[in-house]
């Protein structure tokens, strides 16, 4: 009897629910009230899309990570975190309007914004929120390649991300540092897990991934395989970041990953959120309190989400900030 009591509570109370949206549907407009602008502003987009990377990346789980924080804290926004082809293809989506936040790399928001490189056009309607983390052009191989270097890699099977990632950007300008162009080498498009899956089948010989350290795909690699991250040449590296003024010089130290043993010199750019500017200011005021406000997830979700703080919130912001986050950071 008990279950009954309750069913028709619950009956009542989704017809009183129903009841009132059928006299909301009697409203000229599309009620606005349900996308809660509290401040009277512009209505808010109530369905947000993150777009981060491949699941075996670093982008997935902090992607994810600030998806929940938003859906959880803000009463009228539903919030999803999902896997993309990264960077290129995110800045794309985002300036189309199919998704709201994307994970991105600081020099690939930078060449969308100026319509450079890769981009045969400006990409006007994004904005930024915050840097995070540097993320680090790991080449690997299996120890016993024989690959030691990005001139080794001339006629071999080379991973070089997912067509559209930030990663393919940064393997082109790499290869083309050291004195040879994608041509010289057998390029395979393929995101991080396969490209580790690859590897160790013997099926690629080496992959280029830009990512965050440790980077979940080298990592399970590195569990059951004896792994080398291969050095680039420094007059390379001078050129390069001559070049491309994102570039930084980075490091890799010899505990990044089980079974690998030695240091490698490498460069890094640095891993960024953008928004859509179709969002709101308040709206992004309010989405960008509630990550700072919950900095502990972003830590428990991966190491590299430890350092997003406001003090380097703006360091390497290669574009403008969205309004509503300035606004946030101007009150800090
Ligand atoms: N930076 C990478 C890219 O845009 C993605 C990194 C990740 O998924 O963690 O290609």
């Amino acid at each position: 009897m008990k279950k009954n009591q309750w069913f028709l509570m619950m009956l009542s109370a989704v017809l009183l629910v129903l009841a009132a949206c059928g006299d909301d549907s009697g409203d000229e407009q599309e009620s606005s009230g349900e996308s809660g602008d509290a401040a009277g502003g512009e209505d808010w987009i109530e369905n947000v899309t993150l777009l981060t990377g491949g699941e075996a990346g670093v982008y997935f789980p902090l992607g994810v990570a600030m998806a929940d924080i938003i859906d959880s804290s803000l009463d009228n926004v539903s919030a999803t975190g999902v896997s993309s082809g990264a960077s290129v293809s995110n800045a794309e989506q985002l300036n189309n309007g199919e998704a709201q936040l994307a994970l991105v790399q600081n020099d690939i928001a930078f060449y969308g914004a100026e319509g450079s490189n890769m981009f045969s056009e400006v990409l006007d309607n994004y904005s930024g929120v915050f840097t995070i983390y540097p993320e680090t052009v790991q080449l690997v191989t299996l120890a016993d390649s024989g690959i030691e270097s990005v001139a080794d890699l001339e006629g071999k099977r080379v991973a070089i991300g997912d067509m559209g990632s930030g990663t393919e950007a940064n393997a082109n300008q790499i290869i083309e540092a050291h004195g040879m162009t994608v041509d010289d080498i057998d390029a395979q498009y393929l995101d991080f897990a396969d490209a580790s899956t690859n590897l160790q089948d013997g099926n690629v010989d080496a992959a280029f991934v830009t990512a965050g350290t440790p980077t979940g795909a080298i990592q399970e690699l590195s569990a059951s395989a004896d792994v080398r991250i291969v050095s680039f040449d420094e007059d390379a590296m001078d050129s390069l970041m001559e070049e491309y003024t994102y570039y930084t010089k980075q490091d890799i130290p010899a505990d990044a990953y089980d079974n690998f043993d030695s240091t490698a010199s490498t460069v890094a750019v640095q891993a960024m959120l953008i928004a859509s500017n179709d969002i709101p200011e308040d709206q992004m005021y309010e989405m960008t309190k509630a990550i700072f406000d919950n900095l502990d997830q972003m830590a428990n979700a991966h190491v590299r989400g430890e350092e997003l703080s406001l003090d380097t919130a703006e360091e390497g912001m290669s574009i403008d900030l969205h309004p509503g986050v300035q606004r946030y950071y101007d009150e800090q």
